[in-house]
């Protein structure tokens, strides 16, 4: 039978998808599912792996049916994944030995606190890219070692298996026989040496982590294994898996973000903007993460990262916190109903300021309200917030990486907001760029997949899939842009001045 897809799987935060790519680069069928969030404890966020296994099962098989697809037509599976997210298994039963702890919890909060106390931060920043922070796989692992000694005994003895989402998949799709990651999910475990492309020992003895728990590291575009034989799933069918990144570097390259100075950002629930700096690792001063973007033929290619706590969950907060809108598309019209936002700047720093400001007592705030205010130009404040706050990461990438950008790739649920693009592109004064197909991170996944097997030589095959792209040029004058933003900056200072205090009754 012909070979006339790719199988993209994206186990996401929220939701599992699978959707199957012709050779053109085009979605052609696609299948998705929501999965259970646990909240054990406030600032605890779990998941059951067993679940998340069972729903990529079951999107695979939404795929196969909804395209009449056979599995023999499948020429390979491209893995993208939440990242962080940590899970430990029997190695013989496959059994999980607790939930899945994902990449928001704050459950290992305390371990983080106490290794940043230990003095270890430059040493870990030195060797990994990353600031030692819950965030990160390694605090997971160690927490449930500190809840649970039985499970460290276990893991000592070399009895369990450690993955973030990808392993465990990759795992469970080629029946326990392969158990590796790809080096953009490793170099998110505070593990992995993203300079000697290795898993650090002195950071493993440091933490007390037995090396037998980690997988195999595989660059993002090889064969890590095959479907298994005996599976149902796939008909018996041997489909190689041959590329695997995480849900972020996935969207880079399913952007086409490729050479150094590229960026792109995915506004969801929050947003990601990720800058390509080529084959140098760069050494943010101002907070940003270095981190691997990918590797393909061999070559390592870096990448500069900048999160924003609150992007569109600042949108879901106009609907459901002050019910001021019913829906997430409505704030276009909003937006557009009134010339400006009358000086009125929202600073949704919910749960504190990420880069550059790094400030974790911060709470929003709001500023420059008028009897004039009216509800259109407190909706437009709140969406231009997402524009103002990725220029303040945009900007520090900028100054760190000595790179001028010229283009903003963006992506993600809100980037679907006319408004919110144009004056994005107005702030930076840059252009901004956002192709008809959003499923970025799911392309890019299948596109390491096609690279590997010979279904694509190179990306311009699948760039038919930008033809529809649309561009925002930058239409405001620079002099207004910048006075814009510099209240924001005013705005963001003036916030940091009142801190959270935790009310004592
Ligand atoms: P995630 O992958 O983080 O779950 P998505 O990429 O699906 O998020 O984006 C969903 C987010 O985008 C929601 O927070 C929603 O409020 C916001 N959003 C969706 N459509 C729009 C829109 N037209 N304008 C502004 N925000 C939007």
């Amino acid at each position: 039978m012909e070979k006339k897809y790719i199988l993209a799987i994206d186990q996401g935060t929220t939701s599992s998808r699978a959707i199957a790519f012709t050779q053109d680069g085009h979605a052609y069928a696609s299948s998705q599912r929501e999965i259970s969030q646990i909240f054990p404890q406030p600032g605890w966020v779990e998941q059951d792996p067993i679940e998340i296994w069972n729903s990529v099962q079951n999107v695979i098989a939404g795929v196969l049916i909804e395209g009449k697809i056979h599995p023999e037509e499948i020429k390979a599976i491209g893995i993208t994944n939440q990242r962080e997210t940590t899970v430990l298994w029997d190695k013989v039963t496959g059994e999980p030995v607790y939930h899945a702890i994902v990449w928001q919890s704050k459950q290992s909060s305390k371990v983080a606190d106490h290794w940043k106390a230990q003095e270890h931060e430059a040493l870990v920043k030195a060797k990994t890219g990353l600031p030692i922070d819950s965030y990160f796989s390694a605090t997971k692992i160690q927490w449930l070692f500190e809840q649970k000694p039985e499970i460290k005994g276990r893991a000592q003895k070399g009895e369990l298996l450690f993955g973030t989402i990808d392993t465990w998949l990759l795992w469970n799709l080629t029946g326990g026989k392969v158990h590796k990651t790809d080096i953009t999910n490793a170099s998110r475990t505070m593990l992995f040496n993203i300079h000697d492309l290795t898993w650090d020992q002195e950071l493993l003895d440091l933490f007390e982590l037995p090396a037998s728990l980690l997988p195999e590291v595989a660059s993002n575009a090889e064969i890590f294994g095959y479907t298994d034989a005996s599976d149902y799933l796939f008909s018996g069918q041997t489909i190689p898996i041959a590329g695997i990144a995480g849900d972020q570097q996935a969207a880079l390259i399913g952007q086409g973000a490729l050479k150094t100075g590229m960026i792109k950002n995915t506004y969801g629930t929050g947003a990601f903007i990720l800058m390509n700096t080529g084959n140098k690792p760069i050494v943010s001063e101002n907070g940003l993460i270095t981190t691997i973007a990918y590797q393909m033929n061999g070559e390592v290619t870096y990448a500069l990262e900048g999160s924003i706590f609150v992007a569109g969950s600042a949108i879901q907060w106009l609907r459901d916190g002050l019910e001021l809108i019913e829906n997430a598309a409505e704030t276009k019209n909003y937006c557009e109903a009134v010339v400006d936002s009358d000086n009125l700047y929202v600073v949704p720093a919910f749960t504190g300021l990420g880069a550059p400001y790094w400030d974790q007592e911060a709470r929003g705030a709001i500023f420059g309200i008028t009897r004039g205010t009216n509800k259109a130009h407190f909706i437009r404040a709140t969406v231009e917030s997402l524009a103002y706050q990725t220029a303040d990461v945009v900007k520090t990438m900028v100054h760190d990486a000595n790179v001028p950008v010229t283009l903003l790739k963006a992506d993600g649920g809100a980037s679907k907001n006319d408004f919110l693009m144009q004056f994005q592109a107005d702030i930076l004064q840059t252009k901004v760029k956002r192709p008809a197909f959003l499923e970025t991170t799911a392309l890019g996944a299948a596109f390491l997949a096609g690279l590997t097997t010979g279904f694509w030589q190179s990306f311009d095959e699948i760039k038919t899939v930008y033809m529809n792209a649309e561009t925002f040029e930058p239409q405001m004058p620079s002099a207004t842009s910048e006075n814009l933003y510099q209240g924001w900056q005013e705005a963001v200072e003036a916030t940091m001045k009142f801190k959270h205090r935790p009310i004592n009754n």
